[in-house]
């Protein structure tokens, strides 16, 4: 069994003693692929260089909605321009949050919108954050800016609007940690209705740990929790899922596996 993390931060200060031992065990522990995800122009430059320093390890960049008021897509097309880009297989994680504060909306939607126009110049896939704002997100990647390139929603959290638009235009959803959580059950009645096909799984580590280890440093050697729970709520094998939705992760990606 193969494993691919869609979505993790190992520039993240979390690793900084033990990076390096933490992925040599993901390799040992199967997972062939991660794709360590930039949220700001400072930890893009660092996802690159993750990168491109690890034969297994690819990259995305982008501006988080939390740094949508600071930071300026033209600095990200720059860095894209500057940096070794080659490992670089989307725009992300971008999107919109309005679990802290609405009063940015405006900033959060402009940059949003200028990150999809990015992805979409660059022949790009782009990998989106939404965090209790679903509706925005779905009028934005509904009606104000196509991705042409691939869409998928991060750390999915299902509501009517966003489940509908997966439907409707084929998204990939990533199911990570969180799953596993108490309060899970939610997804099952949502998870019956998405097509294994449009689903990967991914760690967002160093967050989200699943269950067992919730509360602990997460890694991509924890995948397998959340192919176990997918398998749970999809009545089908481990083997199933872990085969399905590996091979939808490279799809998305483009990889030549
Ligand atoms: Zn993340």
């Amino acid at each position: 069994m193969k494993y691919f993390d869609t979505h993790a931060h190992y520039n993240d200060k979390a690793f900084a003693q033990n990076r390096e031992e933490i992925l040599d065990k993901c390799i040992k522990e199967n997972v062939k692929y991660i794709v360590n995800v930039g949220a700001s122009i400072g930890e893009s430059k660092e996802s690159i260089d993750i990168a491109n320093t690890h034969d297994f390890i690819y990259s995305s960049i982008g501006i988080h909605p939390y740094y949508a008021k600071e930071e300026k897509v033209n600095d990200l097309y720059n860095l894209y321009n500057k940096e070794n880009n080659s490992k670089v297989l989307a725009i992300g994680e971008i999107g919109l949050d309005y679990h802290t504060t609405k009063e940015d909306k405006d900033d959060q939607i402009r940059r949003f919108i200028e990150q999809i126009e990015l992805a979409n110049s660059l022949k790009l896939p782009i990998l989106v954050h939404t965090r209790d704002a679903s509706l925005d997100t779905y009028k934005v990647l509904k009606d104000e800016k196509i991705a042409e390139y691939g869409v998928l929603l991060h750390c999915f959290n299902p509501t009517d609007d966003l489940v509908r638009l997966v439907l409707e235009r084929g998204y990939t959803v990533a199911f990570g940690g969180n799953i596993t959580y108490k309060r899970s059950p939610s997804f099952k009645g949502y998870l019956d209705k998405i097509p294994l096909s449009q689903i990967v799984v991914e760690t967002d580590a160093p967050y989200l740990a699943p269950v067992p280890f919730r509360g602990t440093i997460n890694n991509s050697t924890n995948l397998k929790y959340i192919c176990e729970k997918l398998a749970e709520y999809k009545n089908t094998s481990i083997d199933e899922i872990v085969e399905n939705v590996y091979n939808n992760a490279v799809n998305f990606y483009k990889i030549n596996d």
